[in-house]
Formats: C-alpha cells, sequence, structure tokens
C-alpha cells in the first residue's frame, strides 16, 4: 500500500502559517508513531530561492544535499525527524526547467507539450518521488506525505498545482488523500464579530477548480463557537466536526497542542482510516512548558546586515530560542543593523548590555564596516561571540588586521585587490566547477581538535554540518594568525577546508570566556526538542557573563511538566 497524502492550501491572505500548520500536522503524526515527510510547492518561476533576495524571500534554508530551499522546510526539519532533500521543494520553475529539458531532448515523441497533462504529470511525479525514501538514502516507506502548496488560492501561478493534487484524489481516492484548507476568520472590532465571508469566498474558489476541502483550519483571534463552526461548514460543505479552530498562540511551538486540543490528528487518523498508538505529547508539553517558564533570560544581539526582515533570519532566530530552551532561558534577541555602527558616532552604546554577540551569514561588501566593529568590541570586552559564515571570515579580518599587523587584511569578496587575502575563493584556485557556480553548499564533514571549544561542545570529534558560501579561509596565513593567538580547531578531514576558529585560551587573548567562528550554518540543524550543541554552549556562555555582569541571579533548577 501506497502512503497517504495530505495537501494543504491556503485563502484569503498570505502568511496565514500554512508551514507551521504543515509542520505541526507532522509533529502530531509522529508522536503516534507514524513515518512522515513534508513536501513544499511554490508555484513562483524561480528555479529555486538561491539567487531571491533574502527581502523578497526571507532566509534560504540549506538541506544536507545543498538544496537552496524554502523557509518552510527548516520548519519540517525543526518540528519532525523527517530528513529532507532537493526531492522536498519544487517551484514551478524547477517543474518547468525539467519538462523544458525534456522537451529539448525529444523526450515527448512529437507532441504538443501541456499544462495538463505535462506539467501536472511532472508535479504528480515530484509528489510520488519521496513515498518510497528519505534522504538518509534507506529506503523507508512513508505513512504520510505532507504537502503544502505555496501561495493563495485565486493566484494565476497556483493552478497546475492545485489541479495536480486534484488528480490525486480522483486517482488515490479519499481514504488516501486529504485535503486540509487554512483560512482566515478575521475578528472585526468594530462590530465584535468574527466574520466568516472570506473563508466561504476562498473555499467556493477551492471548489471551483474541483477541490472540496475536508478540513479547515481556520486562522483566528478568538475561539470560533458552535454557530460559527456550523454556519462555515453549512456555506463551506464541510462536515462541522471539520472546521478547526486555529487560534493565535504565543510561541510557535505551542501550535501542535493547540491542534491536538481541536482533536485535529484524531480527525486526519479517521478520515484517512489510520490507525496508530495513542498521541504522546509529552515531551511537546515538556518544551512549552520550558517556554513559558523560563528561569532566567540572556540577551544576545545579532550584528547582520538584513535585519529589518526577521525572516531572512529565520533558523538562527529559531537555534537561539533552542540554545537557551537548552537551559531553561529565554532568549531574547536584539536586532542589530550593521550599517547603524558605521554611521553612529557613538555606535559602542548599541553593544552595550549584550550577553553575546553573534555575526551571522550574509553576502556582499556592505555593513561589512559594522560587523568587524561588533567583533573587534566583543573580542576586547570578553564578550562570548558566535561568528556563522560571514560572521567567522570577518572575524578572521578583524583578527588580521587588529592583532599581526596587516591592516588591509579582507576578503576577495570585498575588496578584490588586497594585499592579505585572508578570505578567498579557495575553489575557483582548486578548479572546482559545479553546475550554479562554486558555492560550497549542503553537508560537509568536519573533524575537530580535542580540547577545544567546539569539541567540548559537540562531545565528539566528527561532526558533519551544513555549508552556503563561496570564500574560504586562506591557510596561508594560518601560521602568522596562530602565533597571535588564533586557533584552527575544525577542518574538513582532507586538512583543504578550515571550518572553525576559536580564540586560544592561553594565548595573547587568554580569559576570553568564548569565541568562535565556523564556516558552516550550524542552525539549520537546531531543533526545540534537540538544541544544536553550538547554540548550546553559546547561551551557556552568555548567562555566565551575564551573571559575573551581574544581571542575573542564578537560575533553579529546571522542573519538568507535570505529564498532563
Ligand atoms: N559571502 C560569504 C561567502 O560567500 C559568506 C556567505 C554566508 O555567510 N552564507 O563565502
Amino acid at each position: 500500500m501506497g502512503p497517504k497524502y495530505i495537501f494543504i492550501t491556503g485563502g484569503v491572505v498570505s502568511s496565514l502559517g500554512k508551514g507551521l500548520a504543515a509542520s505541526s500536522i507532522g509533529a502530531l503524526l509522529e508522536s503516534r508513531g507514524l513515518k512522515v515527510t513534508l513536501q513544499k510547492y511554490d508555484p513562483y518561476l524561480n528555479v529555486d530561492p538561491g539567487t531571491m533576495s533574502p527581502y523578497q524571500h526571507g532566509e534560504v534554508y540549506v538541506t544536507d544535499d545543498g538544496a537552496e530551499t524554502d523557509l518552510d522546510l527548516g520548519h519540517y526539519e525543526r518540528f519532525t525527524h523527517a530528513r529532507l532533500s532537493r526531492d522536498h521543494n519544487w517551484t514551478a520553475g524547477k517543474i518547468y526547467e525539467s519538462i523544458i529539458t525534456k522537451e529539448r531532448r525529444g523526450d515527448y515523441l512529437g507532441k504538443t507539450v501541456q499544462v495538463v497533462p505535462h506539467v501536472t504529470d511532472e508535479i504528480k511525479a515530484a509528489l510520488r518521488k519521496v513515498a518510497h525514501s528519505t534522504s538518509s538514502g534507506q529506503a523507508d516507506e512513508v505513512d504520510v506525505i505532507i504537502a503544502e502548496i505555496g501561495g493563495t488560492v485565486g493566484d494565476i501561478e497556483s493552478l497546475p498545482f492545485l489541479e495536480a493534487i486534484r488528480q490525486m484524489r480522483l486517482e488515490l481516492g479519499p481514504e488516501n488523500t486529504l485535503f486540509i484548507h487554512v483560512t482566515l476568520v478575521p475578528f472585526i472590532e468594530t462590530v465584535g464579530e468574527l466574520k466568516t465571508k472570506p473563508t466561504q469566498h476562498s473555499v467556493k474558489e477551492l471548489r471551483g477548480i474541483g477541490i472540496q476541502p475536508d478540513i479547515l483550519l481556520c486562522r483566528t483571534s478568538r475561539p470560533l463557537t458552535h454557530e460559527i463552526k456550523a454556519k462555515i461548514a453549512m456555506f463551506c460543505n464541510v462536515s462541522e466536526d471539520g472546521v478547526i479552530t486555529a487560534r493565535d498562540v504565543g510561541s510557535i511551538y505551542e501550535v501542535p497542542l493547540a491542534l491536538a486540543d481541536e482533536g485535529l490528528d484524531e480527525k486526519i487518523l479517521q478520515r484517512l482510516r489510520l490507525e496508530t498508538q495513542t498521541t504522546d505529547l509529552k515531551h511537546w508539553r515538556d518544551l512549552v512548558h520550558r517556554l513559558k517558564n523560563p528561569a532566567g533570560s540572556v540577551t544576545i544581539g545579532v550584528v547582520g546586515k538584513y535585519v529589518q526582515l526577521h525572516d531572512s533570519y529565520k533558523s538562527l532566530g529559531e537555534a537561539l530560542v533552542h540554545g537557551g530552551l537548552a537551559h531553561n532561558l529565554r532568549t531574547e534577541i536584539a536586532w542589530i543593523e550593521s550599517e547603524g555602527l558605521e554611521t553612529e558616532p557613538n555606535w559602542p552604546r548599541q553593544l552595550a548590555g549584550l550577553d553575546a554577540i553573534l555575526v551571522p551569514g550574509g553576502f556582499g561588501k556592505r555593513g561589512i564596516a559594522g560587523m568587524l566593529r561588533a567583533i573587534r568590541y566583543a573580542r576586547e570586552n570578553k564578550i562570548p561571540f558566535l561568528g556563522i559564515c560571514l560572521g567567522m571570515q570577518c572575524a578572521v579580518i578583524e583578527f588580521a588586521r587588529n592583532l599581526c599587523g596587516l591592516p588591509e587584511a579582507d576578503s576577495t569578496e570585498f575588496n578584490p585587490a588586497t594585499p592579505h587575502r585572508v578570505i578567498y575563493k579557495l575553489r575557483e584556485l582548486l578548479g572546482v566547477e559545479e553546475l550554479g557556480g562554486t558555492m560550497r553548499l549542503g553537508a560537509w564533514p568536519c573533524r575537530l581538535h580535542p580540547g577545544s571549544l567546539a569539541a567540548q561542545a559537540y562531545g565528539t570529534q566528527e561532526i558533519s554540518e551544513r555549508h552556503r558560501h563561496r570564500y574560504e579561509f586562506n591557510r596561508e596565513y594560518e601560521e602568522t594568525l596562530t602565533a597571535h593567538g588564533l586557533r584552527f580547531t575544525g577542518a574538513t578531514p582532507d586538512e583543504i577546508y578550515v571550518e572553525i576558529v576559536e580564540l586560544a585560551p592561553a594565548g595573547p587573548h587568554s580569559g576570553h570566556p568564548w569565541f568562535l567562528g565556523c564556516q558552516f550554518h550550524p542552525e539549520f540543524k537546531s531543533k526545540p526538542l534537540a538544541p544544536h550543541p553550538l547554540f548550546r554552549a553559546f547561551i551557556a556562555a552568555a548567562y555566565q557573563h551575564r551573571k559575573r555582569a551581574g544581571r542575573e541571579a542564578v537560575p533553579v533548577a529546571f522542573k519538568t511538566a507535570s505529564s498532563s
């Protein structure tokens, strides 16, 4: 028997949290012992979001196999155990690319290539492709595939995707497919009422293209009364118990519990005729209890260039929260625009009072001087520091310039003519030519030095982390930098690529509590139920710093929630 499909569509407006709904449903089904995987279909024409501006798209999430994907895949991996790959994110551009390649090759044997059936067949093939194996390569059977269709019903671009899932229902039958529509039931202050009309219109639109939703997830700020549910059910042709209140909650990690309280998982199982063990949500309840009852807090300054749009650093923000959760601490994030540190005369004021400083990834020269200032400030004032990708590269530049007598040290990304290219395009020199450029993408192994901050954090010496960058540390400068107290504590097993730098505790900068830069993106692998080792260690150092600065008492030991 093949897997069951849950198709998630959205109506009325965008940003209703379809991705979180999909992830939460995944978590609920896993809690019943089912094996799930998730897919995202994006109706736009870019082949992937890799070339899109963070302001347009938010974060580009990277999978182990090096796919540059939609940030919803980050939620899917954080909420479930699904291992995702390039087969789990399809854009219209990627579907068309594959069709046009086939057409040029003559695969269509002289036929006219059309949206129906060729585009829809390609989409259905993508839906089937993830049924039998996970990206880890084992031939595991998946019980349920949750496919989220991006965009809003009514968009021209979404039509082929909706048509494909309509056909899937026809082919597989109602016991194997489920349509969940996420919609909005707004509360209108002036009349003090919840309004169902937008939902009615959205479902009408969906039914007009042949899809009758089975379940409506109604995003709303107040609980839906029996009357409202009955009204929605009647006008939308959905049974009343298929109308679910998806109320606003304080934290995204409460969503699975809120949906379970509405009996959503039961209803899904009934409709898909799945028999499972009873649900075990204890770990989620514990997590939410810890979120709501922190024993203290830390404030982390994130000095980046896309800080106005927090979605640009989605996984980073979550990983910092997870690092806090590991110690029962609430993580407050102070988003600091790096260019602001360049222009404001009294810029140190913006960094005062932070418990730690983080410089995240990014591309291009804008804002680099501000990042270098923040790093120097963290180094000199012995404030815990984590540099990720661009942040690690900047830490190396700062160190070379201010401690090694190389004031013009730079990355060739910012100054191609620098006499001291401490960061450069190593892969270009190595002649590594890859489709789509010389970006180092996806999971790479890394070996850690015993006794390093990194090895302490991970508790092991062999790790694998995800990458997305073009530039690398230039090992010709290793000796100079080491002599001045930087240490290189992680590298690929072939020793070609430097992956981690730290301040040596016994070097000229001894006494710095925690200063680490990594070339990879640890934030992509952090989960609320399994905080990433580097974020756990970083937040611990931040909290120590906070206590040293007299800003916080020692936390009481964390007590687990009474398992309710
Ligand atoms: N711009 C840098 C590079 O390409 C860093 C990239 C990043 O931070 N993701 O190497």
